[in-house]
């Protein structure tokens, strides 16, 4: 199917202020990101800490406005303005599910008021008997149960869970046809992060829902979402079929994450990846390095990679990756990479 939502070329600074730091001075936080999210199917972002993958969905849930870039909705590309009209109604389509499932819900109101909240600003519900049949079969939908119980508790009464139950609930109640999840289940009890994944997972099926998954653990990536996109430090450089970049990676910096990645047998929603950190670590990214950013950690690196970003290759099968070794890439021709190898 075609993407519902695309991003290309997606840049997003961050000013840096203090004694120490001159005023021009910025956070590269996202240098060069493109995603592309499709009805009925998940997609996996996967990075180390400090790779760029929240700021990237705060931008595509319209939190931050990217530096430069494109987004584009059904085809249609969207106006990066601030205006609230603008951003309630992009809202309406793209909703996006905290990490923290313990300060993203206000501790003075109930869960009826939590949920009753969209379902009144998206017009979803206008009586008060409307709106509490749909406040209890949105819990029913996220297995909160009874859900007569769980309607007038508050958040403290609830697990973490639950609370994120509720979360996903809410973003639900706008009806929208994007789900952006930012590591949902990396503050949760291992013990029930696969029961959260796998509830985003049949809403996914069965709404149709464009699903982004962010994670930092590539193995488990795989068994979320049909399609995997590695970022590193602000940059998209690798993406396709999940069991094809699992199973060949192409991207040196694919291969280290999954060469730290935990045993395939032992892979479960709480496995972590082992650290990266012996091999190196994210570059700041107030300085960063030139050309391809993972260049100082690459085992293949040439002269070209320091010079330029590379242009993305496409590899067949909606596999492709953006890496010298791999071809041309835009604006930089195959002799070119080989002359300056
Ligand atoms: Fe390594 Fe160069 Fe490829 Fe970057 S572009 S991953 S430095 S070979």
């Amino acid at each position: 199917p075609a993407p519902v939502l695309e991003a290309s070329n997606l840049r997003k600074e961050f000013p840096v202020r203090g004694k120490f730091f001159g005023p021009s001075l910025a956070v590269h936080a996202v240098e060069d990101a493109s995603v592309a999210l499709r009805p009925g199917r998940a997609t996996a972002l996967v990075g180390e800490s400090g790779s760029g993958k929240t700021t990237v969905a705060r931008m595509l849930a319209r939190i931050y406005n990217p530096t430069s870039g494109a987004i584009s909705f059904r085809g249609e590309p969207i106006k990066l303005s601030k205006s609230a009209s603008a951003l309630r109604k992009y809202r309406r389509h793209v909703q996006l599910i905290f990490q923290d499932p313990f300060s993203s819900l206000n501790p003075v109101h109930n869960i009826r008021y939590h949920l009753a909240r969209p379902l009144k600003i998206f017009d979803h519900a206008r009586t008060e008997r409307e709106i509490t049949e749909q406040v209890l079969a949105l819990l029913r939908r996220v297995s909160l149960s009874p859900a007569e119980q769980f309607i007038e508790k508050y958040p403290h009464q609830l697990s973490g869970g639950q609370r994120q139950r509720v979360a996903i609930a809410r973003a639900l109640a706008v009806r929208p046809e994007v789900l952006l999840a930012d590591e949902p289940v990396s503050m949760l009890d291992v013990s029930i992060r696969l029961d959260i994944l796998n509830l985003l997972l049949r809403l996914k099926d069965e709404e149709g829902l464009a699903f982004l998954f962010i994670t930092h653990d590539i193995a488990s990536a795989r068994y979320f979402a049909e399609d995997t996109l590695v970022m590193y430090a602000g940059q998209t450089v690798e993406g396709g079929p999940s069991d094809e970049i699992i199973q060949e990676p192409k991207h040196p910096y694919t291969q280290l994450l999954l060469s730290a990645a935990p045993d395939p047998d032992r892979i479960h929603a709480g496995a972590q990846s082992t650290e990266l950190t012996a091999r190196g670590e994210i570059p700041s990214l107030i300085t960063p390095p030139t050309g391809c950013r993972f260049h100082p950690r690459c085992p293949h690196a040439m002269p070209v990679c320091k010079e330029r970003f590379p242009g993305r290759t496409d590899l067949g099968n909606g596999h492709w990756t953006n890496c010298f070794l791999y071809g041309a890439g835009v604006g930089q021709s195959k002799t070119d990479a080989a002359q300056s190898a």
